[in-house]
């Protein structure tokens, strides 16, 4: 398949820089005997997974059908760890996890019968302080419902424990904000974890960021488990899969009202909802800080603020022509809509060797479906 011949909008992942986050991956497990394991709310596409598995662990999951996705197309070891679970979706998880993960003792306490003998059992704590940019996604944050604080834990629980999760970080990319992480769980909960198997620290560590030293917190994660005696896991989704793919999007339109609005064939609200949601404008390959001409890079949904972001070209923009989305994987693929019917992206890996590999793709009968199977009669 030709690059240059797929029809607009896409995805495409690209090998190469995958395996470049995989390799530093791997380099932080072997120095620290950290295992990993994939967020799966993070990045789901299972068509890549043969590329991911010989680098990490496992999978996480934050819902009952990611924890059936993780155990048949990754395999290793299945974490399976949920908000709110209901009786059914213990039932249902419960013979296929290698690890369940309650978020409250009231879950714990409810369900815990139906997983003893099956799966490793772990708690998910919440440590009070945190590492995040934003409120919206910070764990530690006022009244938080995710997990259980020191100040409420009822230490007879940790009798019938196996682990403990605790996730509180959103791209860290400071090694020693996250040590200072560390030190607080150790003061707070040290007495407790010296009698686990198991502690996960969770996700948001974004230890492939350029410059991201790793060595410091190879050695930190070492120490952690040596200090406590237990296997430590870490639940990255962002750091894998960062920088890896673009959504590519041609100019279909160009419109001016004040300033001038390159309208493309896709759209945030549909197709990148993290710029909606955190207000975070994408990246476009074929910018240039000091180009002079410049666009509102605007969705073809009718939302009226619906814009990718504001950027400058060197040259005036054309109808017909492609744009890449930078960094279009995390949070992303795994919130495509439908919203305004428009067409969805499809989903292509451009391999090492330069060969473009067909993922998915979707057509109108995906829309209807999506919408309603049968009619009232
Ligand atoms: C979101 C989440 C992760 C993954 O976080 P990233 O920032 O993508 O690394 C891991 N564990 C839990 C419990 C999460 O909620």
């Amino acid at each position: 398949m030709q690059k240059s011949g797929l029809k607009t909008p896409y995805f495409i992942i690209d090998e190469s820089k995958l395996v470049a986050n995989l390799e530093k991956a791997k380099y932080l497990k072997d120095i620290s005997g950290v295992k990993l394991v994939l967020a799966l709310k993070c990045f789901s596409t299972w068509g890549v997974f043969d590329l991911i598995k010989p680098y990490l662990d496992g999978t996480t999951s934050s819902g009952p059908y990611e924890v059936k996705l993780g155990h048949e197309t990754f395999g290793g070891e299945t974490h399976a760890y949920s908000v709110g679970y209901s009786e059914d979706d213990v039932r249902e998880v419960a013979d296929i996890c290698d690890k369940m993960i309650f978020n409250s003792q009231s879950q714990l306490a409810a369900y815990r019968h139906i997983v003893e003998g099956k799966a490793s059992i772990g708690l998910r704590l919440n440590p009070g302080v945190s590492y995040a940019g934003q409120d919206l996604a910070n764990p530690a944050r006022q009244f938080s419902r995710l997990g259980v604080q020191a100040d409420q834990i009822n230490p007879a629980v940790f009798d019938s424990l196996n682990g403990v999760m605790f996730h509180m970080n959103c791209e860290n990319k400071s090694v020693t904000a996250f040590k200072g992480l560390l030190d607080s769980i150790s003061l707070q909960f040290g007495k407790y974890l010296d009698e686990l198997e198991w502690v996960s620290l969770g996700g948001g560590v974004f230890f492939t960021w350029p410059d991201y030293d790793i060595d410091t917190l190879g050695l930190a994660l070492k120490e952690f488990a040596e200090r406590h005696g237990v296997q430590l896991y870490l639940e990255p989704g962002e750091a894998i899969i960062t920088k890896t793919t673009d959504l590519v999007v041609t100019v279909v339109d160009i419109v001016e009202n004040g300033k001038k609005t390159a309208i493309v064939d896709s759209a945030t609200e549909a197709h990148r909802l993290d710029t909606l949601i955190y207000n975070e404008p994408a990246s476009v390959l074929e910018a240039s800080e000091s180009g002079s001409h410049d666009y509102v890079i605007g969705s073809c949904s009718c939302l009226a603020g619906d814009q990718f972001c504001e950027a400058s070209f060197d040259e005036p923009l054309n109808i017909g022509q492609k744009l890449h989305l930078l960094d279009s994987a995390g949070y992303t693929m795994v919130k495509l809509n439908w919203f305004n019917g428009l067409k969805m992206p499809s989903i292509y890996c451009e391999r090492s060797n330069g060969e473009v590999q067909m993922l998915n793709e979707f057509g109108y009968e995906d829309f209807k479906r999506s919408l309603s199977q049968w009619s009232v009669k």
